[in-house]
């Protein structure tokens, strides 16, 4: 299989001044308007659906299918809210699309807004995006002025207003429900499901939250097609994606690829292989909430949903890290957890303090002071917390933790058996 980066989403990447109105326009920025109000709304969801395009925020829900979940006829307005919260650690790809080609994802909006029929949208950005909502604004401000937005979308009978909201620099914002409190002004804490935002959303009304990447794919279906798009990709997880690949390699960079490359192939040759000649621990194939892959699972594994399912992870933001052989497992798993313990809304039991009792267990583990039970204890409350919470944060703690004890546990047990750790005993060996 021919391993090559393609250039959808990021076509416009590497033209300067993208980001600005004119130089987009030049590049075709806008130009599916004229074909997106031939269409009934119903037709373009059905493209969308055909298309094969599914969410690009990690849980890669069929995005067409999403949007038939909105109730009809409810008398209530109906919104759209773009996740821009991009906080998954080894994720940084919505970013490139927010600084590179906003105009790409204002265009997204406006065909989604159309087929959903929404007049109020919401892009709802992480606080840290200092320099992203600067460019974001202006390029929605320029998007006012060329007539794109406002009382008419570019002279056609739709209005559609686009508000950028500023998170605080929470990790759980990122949560669908936890933002639309957010929006809403109040804590940013997960709502209990059902209802789900379909039904009852934003101020109580229908409400789709995509990903900024979901939106962005749209320009494109509605240009080429939905069979141009499923020509990318395979039969289940169709088209392209932009792919953050990060930490032990030679070339980490965001890279655009077709969904279905084999993991491996795409590290060496893609990414230029492990860094300095090192041989690989282990691959994080789609954010730190993903279960870890070893170098033999992650020779089989391809960058597709169905791949990932069946190697007992998960596809996840498509940020992948590679870890070399220098990687101690345990430290990681540590830095992991005080992570998620930090970023807990604090509403579950389960969650706020069983993270925090996973943190002082790792890290009595990492002192030296840890016991073989401790080990034990540590797996048992992985089960234990996992879906017993409001909303998923906690699994995503401890399912990646989960999968280090499992594939890594004799380096828990080194801790135990021979403290320090391996590789500090090593490094302490050295003249
Ligand atoms: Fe908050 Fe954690 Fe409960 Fe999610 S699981 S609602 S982050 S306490």
């Amino acid at each position: 299989m021919e391993v090559k980066e393609v250039k959808i989403l990021s076509a416009k990447f590497d033209i300067k001044n993208a980001h600005k109105i004119e130089t987009a326009k030049k590049h075709g920025a806008y130009s599916t308007l004229d074909k997106l109000f031939s269409m009934k709304p119903e037709e373009v969801i059905e493209e969308v659906k055909n298309s094969g395009l599914r969410g690009r925020g990690g849980a890669g829900f069929p995005a067409g299918l999403k949007w038939s979940f909105l109730p009809k006829d409810t008398g209530k307005p109906i919104y759209l809210t773009v996740n821009s919260d991009e906080s998954e650690p080894a994720t940084f790809k919505d970013r490139y699309i927010l600084v590179k080609d906003p105009h790409m994802m204002i265009e997204g909006i406006i065909i989604c807004c159309y087929a959903i029929d929404c007049h109020e949208s919401f892009i709802y950005i992480r606080g840290e995006y200092t320099s992203q909502v600067e460019i974001l604004q202006e390029a929605i401000d320029e998007a006012y002025n060329a007539g794109y937005l406002g009382k008419t979308v570019d002279g056609h009978d739709f209005k559609l207003e686009v508000t950028v909201h500023r998170g605080a620099g929470a990790y759980i914002c990122g949560e669908e429900t936890a933002l639309l409190e957010s929006i809403e002004g109040k804590k940013g804490q997960p709502r209990s499901k059902p209802p789900f935002p379909a039904v009852e959303g934003l101020y109580g009304c229908p409400t789709i939250i995509n990903n900024v990447q979901s939106i962005a794919s749209l320009p494109f279906i509605m240009e080429k097609g939905a069979d141009a798009y499923k020509a990318y990709g395979t039969e289940k997880s169709a088209g392209t994606h932009l792919f953050g690949i990060s930490g032990h390699v030679e070339k980490p960079g965001m890279y655009e690829l077709p969904l279905g490359l084999p993991l491996l192939q795409v590290i060496d040759t893609v990414a230029g292989g492990v860094w300095k000649g090192r041989a690989l621990k282990g691959v994080i194939p789609g954010g730190s909430s993903t279960p870890v892959l070893l170098p033999e699972e992650a020779k089989t594994a391809t960058l597709d949903y169905e791949s990932m399912a069946e190697h007992k992870t998960m596809f996840g933001s498509g940020g992948i890290v590679v870890l070399d052989e220098t990687v101690d497992m345990v430290e990681l798993v540590q830095n992991l957890i005080a992570f998620y313990h930090h970023e807990s809304c604090g509403q579950c039991t389960p969650c706020r303090e069983g993270l925090g009792w996973m943190l002082k267990i790792t890290e009595k583990i990492l002192s030296g002071e840890g016991s073989m039970a401790d080990i034990d204890l540590l797996r048992e409350l992985c089960d234990n917390i996992e879906m017993k919470t409001v909303c998923v944060l906690s699994a995503a703690c401890t399912m990646p933790v989960r999968s280090y004890l499992d594939k890594f546990r004799h380096e828990f047990e080194a801790y135990i058996q021979t403290d320090p750790s391996p590789h500090k005993k090593q490094e302490q060996a050295s003249p």
